[in-house]
């Protein structure tokens, strides 16, 4: 099949990589970065050109105004599109928007499928990446193929677009709560006098234990806050959420108050470290280190 994959960052190279060791072809167009290395490709002038080559158009770009950009330009997907084509959008973008997007998409004779991931960039790479899709039974049924040759959790999240993007929020909301529940927790029994590296190995054995008690709980206390998943990119998705919320009549007070923490983050500097480092927020309210400092 002839894939259009626009969006060859640090998740969509590896992706892109794992379809065309499948059999597939690639065509695509850069804006700043070059080709990556090892990936087949031929590059097109503009995501129109793209289209105008491609069976099915996958984007795999940072944020709203991107896919916005990418699909809705003058020389965007749409302008391109031929009758039929299916464009996949796995990136993390709003909710709302891709509603409006996919719209625009049938207007012009194509279908839509919203399919954010996570899993990161080590799923990415490894092909183990989640899947939450959003769209029509026969569109997802297209593109399973695909997605099975990128991913391993695959689901059909609704039918109405969006709904794979409002499941990758929600995904986002828990993992966001669930680092700060480690971290306070910690920075109050290290404050109290206790060894974090001991309390976390003590809650790993009963009802506390979490996968982010494990794997960011280990991340504190080793004071390693390299990426991982950026706060910035968390921010961004938290900040999808809150406007989703808003526009539903929806209260995450939670959510808020994380999304103030990372924003403190942001102000030390670690817009770039890895989303655990949101402990160092709650280290500053309680003048106290987990290393003691
Ligand atoms: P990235 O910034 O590494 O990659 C984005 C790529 O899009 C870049 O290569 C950029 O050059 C390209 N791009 C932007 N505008 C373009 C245009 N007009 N034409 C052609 N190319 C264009 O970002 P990423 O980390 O790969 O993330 C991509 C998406 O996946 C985001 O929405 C992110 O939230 C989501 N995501 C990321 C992770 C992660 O761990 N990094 C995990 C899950 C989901």
């Amino acid at each position: 099949m002839r894939i259009g994959f626009i969006g060859l960052g640090v998740m969509g190279a590896p992706m892109a990589g794992h379809l065309t060791a499948g059999g597939n072809t690639l065509v695509t167009c850069l804006n700043r970065s070059p080709l990556p290395e090892g990936l087949v490709a031929t590059v097109a002038q503009n995501p129109c050109a793209v289209a105008r080559d491609s069976d099915i158009v996958i984007l795999m770009l940072p944020d709203t105004p991107d896919v916005e950009r990418v699909l809705m330009g003058a020389d965007g997907v749409i302008a391109g599109l031929n009758p039929g084509t299916l464009v996949i959008d796995m990136s993390t973008i709003s909710p709302i928007a891709t509603a409006q997007f996919a719209e625009a998409v049938r207007a012009a004779g194509g279908s839509y499928l919203d399919a954010p991931v996570s899993g990161g960039e080590v799923g990415a790479k490894a092909g183990s990446l989640t899947i939450m899709v959003g769209g029509a039974e026969e569109d997802f049924a297209r593109a399973l193929p695909l997605f099975q040759l990128m991913g391993k959790n695959i689901t059909l999240v609704g039918t109405a677009n969006g709904a794979g993007q409002t499941c990758k929020l929600a995904n986002q909301i828990i993992v966001a709560l669930n680092i700060e529940a480690v971290a306070e927790a910690l920075v109050f029994a290290s404050k109290a006098g206790c060894d974090p590296a001991r309390v976390r190995q003590a809650l790993m054995g009963g009802f506390a234990a979490s996968r982010i008690l494990e794997v960011h709980g280990e991340r504190m206390i080793a004071r390693s806050f390299n990426p991982g998943f950026r706060i910035r990119l968390h921010q961004k998705d938290l900040a999808l959420a809150l406007s989703s919320a808003r526009e539903l009549g929806v209260a995450l007070p939670n959510t808020a108050t994380a999304q103030e923490l990372m924003n403190a983050c942001s102000a030390k500097g670690l817009r770039d470290a890895d989303h655990s480092a949101l402990v160092q927020a709650l280290e500053s309210m309680a003048d106290h280190a987990l290393s003691g400092g």
